[in-house]
C-alpha cells in the first residue's frame, strides 16, 4: 500500500459533499512530497525559521535565473497586491486594468481614491495593451495590472504584446504582471524583466498549480528598489509550514508538467463537451475558464449549486458569463450533469 502521504484521496472531499469550483484553487491540494515537509516541520515550529525562508528564496530566484536581491517572499501574492495598490496609486495617480479581471487590487485602488482604467480585453481574451497604454496616460497612472494567464479567463496576452506595452507605458507607470496561473499555461514568464527595468513586477503564488492556497505562499519579484518599498509597509513573517511545503514544491521535477498536463486535458475535455452543446468559453491556458450560459450568470450559478456544484460568479462587464474552476475529472463529471440538468430545466 501507498503510505497516507503518497495519497491524494487523503486531501479531497468525500464525495456526497458540494463539488467547490469557485476559487480557481487545485482539487489535488500540496504535493505529497510538501505535505509531508509540512508536517514534518511542526514541532520546530516555535522558531521563525529565517533561513529556511532564505533557502526558499535562493532557489526560486536560481530557478527563474534572477538575483537573489530581485525576489521577496510573502504569505500569498494577495499581500504584495495589496500593498502595490497602497503604495503606487493615489487620488493622483490612476490604476489600470483589463476587464474582466482580478479585482482585488482594483478594489482596494478605488477604495483609496484612486481612478481606476477599466479596458475590455480583446475578443481573443487578450489583454488590449495599446488602449491600457492610452488609459495609462489619461488616468496618470501609478499602477498597471496585467494578468497572465488572466483571471477569470484563463486567456493569454502574447508576449509580443507585452513587450509593446513595456515599451509604450509613460514613464511614471510601473507594470505588475501577475502570473498566478502560469505554470498552468504554456507560456514564458516575464520575470526576466526584472533585472533590465526597475519598473516591472512579478507576482507568483504557491496557491494555484503548487495546491498550497490554505498555507500562504507567494513571492514579488522586482529590483530590489521596488522591493524595498513593498516591504516599508511591514514585516510579516512566513508560516514554517508553506516554506517547507513551498521548497518541497520546487524541489520536485515532474510536478509542473504533471499538474499543467492533467488540468490541460480536463480543461479542454470540458470546454469541448461544453462546446458541442453551444456553449461557448473563451480560450483558456488556466485552471479555471468563462462560459457563456446564455442567461443569467448569478442565477445560473445559484441554480448549479442547488445541485450540489459550487462555481464562480460573472463579471459585471459579462453578466451572461460565469467563471468556472477546472476541478478533478470526477468533480467535473458531477459539472457536467448538473449543467446539464439546469439548461435543460431553463430551456
Ligand atoms: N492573483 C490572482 C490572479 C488570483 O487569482 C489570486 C487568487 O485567486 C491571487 C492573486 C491571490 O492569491 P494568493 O494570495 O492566494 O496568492
Amino acid at each position: 500500500a501507498l503510505p497516507a502521504s503518497a495519497s491524494p484521496s487523503r486531501t479531497l472531499p468525500a464525495s456526497a459533499g458540494p463539488v467547490l469550483l469557485n476559487f480557481n484553487e487545485c482539487p489535488y491540494g500540496p504535493s505529497p512530497a510538501a505535505q509531508a515537509a509540512a508536517r514534518d516541520i511542526v514541532a520546530g515550529s516555535g522558531r521563525y525559521l529565517f533561513a529556511l525562508a532564505g533557502e526558499l528564496r535562493d532557489l526560486f530566484a536560481q530557478q527563474e535565473g534572477i538575483g537573489k536581491d530581485h525576489v521577496r517572499l510573502y504569505p500569498g501574492s494577495s499581500e504584495p497586491l495589496n500593498r502595490a495598490a497602497v503604495l503606487w496609486t493615489s487620488p493622483g495617480a490612476g490604476l489600470v486594468v483589463a476587464d474582466p479581471t482580478f479585482e482585488a487590487l482594483g478594489d482596494l485602488a478605488a477604495a483609496r481614491g484612486a481612478t481606476v482604467a477599466k479596458v475590455p480585453l480583446r475578443a481573443d481574451g487578450a489583454h488590449d495593451v495599446r488602449a491600457m497604454a492610452a488609459a495609462a496616460a489619461t488616468v496618470n497612472a501609478g499602477l498597471l495590472y496585467l494578468c497572465n494567464p488572466n483571471n477569470p479567463t484563463g486567456s493569454i496576452t502574447p508576449a509580443a504584446d507585452i513587450a509593446w506595452l513595456l515599451a509604450n507605458t509613460p514613464a511614471q507607470t510601473r507594470v505588475l504582471v501577475d502570473e498566478a496561473y502560469l505554470q498552468y499555461s504554456e507560456q514564458r514568464s516575464v520575470i526576466a524583466q526584472v533585472m533590465q527595468r526597475d519598473d516591472v513586477i512579478v507576482l507568483r503564488t504557491f496557491s494555484k498549480l503548487y495546491g498550497m492556497a490554505g498555507l500562504r505562499l507567494g513571492v514579488a519579484a522586482a529590483h530590489p528598489d521596488r522591493l524595498k518599498e513593498l516591504a516599508s509597509l511591514g514585516d510579516n513573517p512566513l508560516p514554517v509550514t508553506a516554506v517547507a511545503a513551498g521548497l518541497a514544491s520546487l524541489r520536485d521535477p515532474g510536478l509542473i508538467a504533471q499538474r499543467n498536463a492533467e488540468n490541460a486535458v480536463v480543461r479542454q475535455e470540458t470546454i469541448g463537451w461544453l462546446g458541442k452543446r453551444g456553449f461557448t468559453c473563451v480560450p483558456s491556458e488556466a485552471n479555471c475558464f468563462v462560459v457563456d450560459v446564455q442567461r443569467d450568470g448569478a442565477a445560473f450559478s445559484a441554480a448549479m449549486a442547488e445541485r450540489g456544484v459550487v462555481i464562480g460568479r460573472s463579471w459585471p462587464i459579462w453578466p451572461r458569463r460565469v467563471r468556472v474552476t477546472v476541478g478533478t475529472a470526477a468533480e467535473m463529471a458531477r459539472f457536467r450533469e448538473a449543467f446539464e440538468a439546469v439548461v435543460s430545466r431553463n430551456g
